[in-house]
């Protein structure tokens, strides 16, 4: 019988591992375990993990981590606006985490090429759990005059196992950094955790 793992190409594979290392970064650094890589032309090129322990702020998630290393990097370069908006388009994103409605909305405006995720995130997903902003038919997340975002390719499941073992070994370790609250009035704990924990539980091991 072919493994879920099957059905995923050994590169995927490969850079959903590289975010998978940035993840147990993270859990070293007692931040919820959740890490992503920017990948151009089949290299990994930024890469990200929760901070938002660490920095005190609950939207250092790991994707916005890896996009501001990205776009300070090419902002040293000189690139221009029309130029970085090129290279993101080329861009692909492999995270632990289905990316929350922020994450997604930002990653939706930049115009993210494609997302590989691990898990979902079942109560802020932003790439079809709740909103589906990887959509480009989705309803407008942003009116009143702003860009909305252009929409990307998506594909979850890939090393779920592996990113919600990570996810449940912070939580079994009773960390005192999940009662940082949120920018939206949760517990940050609240945006992965829980709704993943109970569907690990009621599978059958
Ligand atoms: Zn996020």
């Amino acid at each position: 019988m072919a493994s879920p793992k099957d059905e995923f190409s050994s590169i995927t594979l490969a850079f959903m591992d590289l975010a998978i290392q940035q993840a147990k970064l993270a859990l070293d650094n007692l931040e919820v375990p959740v890490g992503c890589v920017i990948v151009e032309d089949g290299e990994a090129i930024s890469s990200g993990r929760n901070r938002t322990t660490e920095t005190r702020n609950a939207t250092r998630h790991a994707e916005m981590e890896a996009i501001d290393t990205l776009l300070e990097k090419w902002q040293k370069k000189g690139l221009s606006k029309l130029e970085i908006a090129e290279n993101f388009s080329k861009c692909t994103l492999y995270v632990t985490c289905e990316p929350c409605i922020m994450c997604a909305a930002a990653l939706s405006i930049l115009g993210i090429k494609e997302v590989f995720y691990g898990c979902a995130n079942d109560k802020f997903g932003g790439c079809g759990s709740i909103l589906s902003l990887h959509s480009s038919n989705s309803n407008p997340f942003i009116s009143g005059g702003v860009p909305q975002g252009k929409g990307f390719k998506c594909n979850g499941g890939i090393m779920a196992s592996e990113a919600i073992s990570l996810l449940r070994s912070f939580y079994e370790q009773g960390n005192p950094n999940d009662l940082i609250p949120c920018c939206n009035g949760y517990q940050y704990l609240e945006f992965i955790h829980i709704p993943n924990l109970k569907n690990l539980e009621a599978t059958p091991v």
